[in-house]
């Protein structure tokens, strides 16, 4: 396969462009970042001391908390007068994070979505309707500025406004939806009360972002639309924006731009590298960042690096979906849970829809599990008391806790233009 946008590195060469990368990341951060250059000085290295990868252990980490301790611009490297455009993300305690830019990193980024949308074998003749935040995000204008680069024609229509999308969707006929997977549910659920086929409507590629989401609300959203490949597609702001990767049509994982930015997984207690395949948290260091460079960044993200080369013959390797966020944990009667464990129980059960949503109540100083699902079409109402049975033992078995299954009609969950928010912690700390 010949990519216009994706360069064929063999193993090798990206190693190489790893050890460059990452030593003049180094020095660029010394020299144009009081934080950085105190921070690398607290950990004894001199940007001399990089001479190998395997010279990225001795470095510091870096996260969220520095982020927003250095506010407004933290990590900031270059000269205020080099700076084109900020970013910023909402975080979700306290300052916000801002983010800076160059132009060269607007260059790389823009570059890293067009290689996205190659990935999904797109071409020029497609139409992709943008259904993500604009603004302050780097939602809309990452993935705006990858179509225009990769030459496609860009829909700009943000998220939200259902009757604009159903509207564009019948008359401009978009082929690609870019969107979390909550919104794309949202809008095939429309689709599916107005009685429209897939035919009526051209779309034949997706790419979900922001968010986890599981095969069962995929496959949901390619039935009702048609779709032919639907593609994850990572990125955080930190990180330039989404675009990080993406899956390719072998849908085995996500390639990851590995000659733009080094990934570690590492165990989030110890803060040691996990064996290979692994699950742990991701940290990054960019190669190639001007403005804000990042140095052994903690995402909180968590996932693994899947070995072995990609059937589709790219060599860029890849990391498996994002499991979830150590920081979506919540404790429930002494056992740490994940949503992402308990959307893959309700995986296997074909009777309930993909939403969910967990409340989390006290009553007396005890914790109570309240897990909401939603019946799926055709399946009758009879069945719910044994099925909520059947449910909460799958659960009890994976987790080892108590949790109450109420099942409610299809539709009855809230719906979301965004990220879905799958708990509701009620209990007072
Ligand atoms: P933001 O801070 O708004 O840039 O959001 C970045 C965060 O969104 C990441 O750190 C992830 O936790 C989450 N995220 C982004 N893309 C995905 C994805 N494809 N799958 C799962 N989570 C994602
Ligand atoms: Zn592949």
């Amino acid at each position: 396969m010949k990519y216009r946008f994706i360069p064929h590195y063999t193993e090798e060469e990206i190693k190489e462009i790893q050890i460059q990368g990452l030593k003049n990341t180094i020095k660029h951060a010394y020299n144009g970042s009081e934080f950085y250059k105190q921070r690398l000085k607290d950990a004894g290295i001199t940007p001399e001391d990089i001479r190998s990868l395997d010279d990225l252990k001795y470095l510091p980490f870096t996260t969220a908390d520095d982020l927003r301790e250095n506010y407004p611009f933290p990590f900031l490297s270059v000269p205020q007068k080099d700076v084109v455009r900020i970013h910023s993300s909402s975080g979700t305690t306290g300052k916000r994070k801002v983010l800076a830019y160059t132009q060269n990193d607007i260059e790389t980024w823009k570059n890293m979505m067009a290689r996205c949308f190659e990935l999904a074998g797109l071409n020029e003749e497609d139409r992709v309707q943008i259904a993500v935040g604009y603004g302050l995000w780097t939602a809309g204008v990452g993935f705006q500025l990858g179509c225009e680069h990769f030459g496609a024609m860009a829909l700009p229509l943000g998220p939200g406004n259902l009757k604009m999308h159903l509207q564009f969707l019948l008359d401009l006929r978009p082929t690609c939806l870019c969107s979390t997977a909550s919104m794309a549910l949202l809008l095939a659920e429309e689709v599916q009360k107005l009685g429209l086929n897939p035919d009526e409507i051209s779309l034949k590629k997706a790419l979900f972002g922001a968010e986890p989401h599981t095969p069962k609300m995929r496959k949901r959203v390619e039935e009702i639309l048609g779709l032919e490949h639907t593609f994850d597609i990572p990125g955080m702001t930190e990180l330039y924006g989404p675009g990080t990767g993406l899956e390719c049509m072998a849908h085995m994982g996500i390639h990851y731009w590995a000659d733009i930015f080094i990934l570690e997984i590492i165990n989030p207690e110890t803060l040691e590298p996990v064996s290979d395949g692994e699950i742990g948290e991701m940290v990054v260091t960019t190669l190639k960042k001007e403005a804000s460079p990042l140095i052994r960044y903690r995402t909180r993200d968590l996932s693994r690096k899947i070995p072995g080369v990609c059937p589709c013959g790219l060599k860029m390797p890849r990391h498996d979906k994002i499991l979830g966020r150590s920081d979506d944990m919540f404790i429930f009667r002494g056992v740490n849970i994940y949503p992402g464990t308990i959307a893959e129980v309700l995986e296997k059960f074909k009777e309930i829809s993909s939403e969910y949503q967990i409340i989390l109540t006290r009553k007396n100083g005890v914790d109570h599990m309240l897990l909401k699902v939603e019946r799926s079409k055709g399946v009758s109402k009879d069945i719910d008391a044994n099925l909520a049975k059947e449910i909460s033992n799958a659960l009890r078995k994976q987790l080892l806790v108590r949790v109450e299954v109420e099942i409610v009609d299809l539709g009855k969950l809230p719906r979301t233009f965004g990220k879905s928010k799958r708990v509701i912690d009620e209990r007072e700390d």
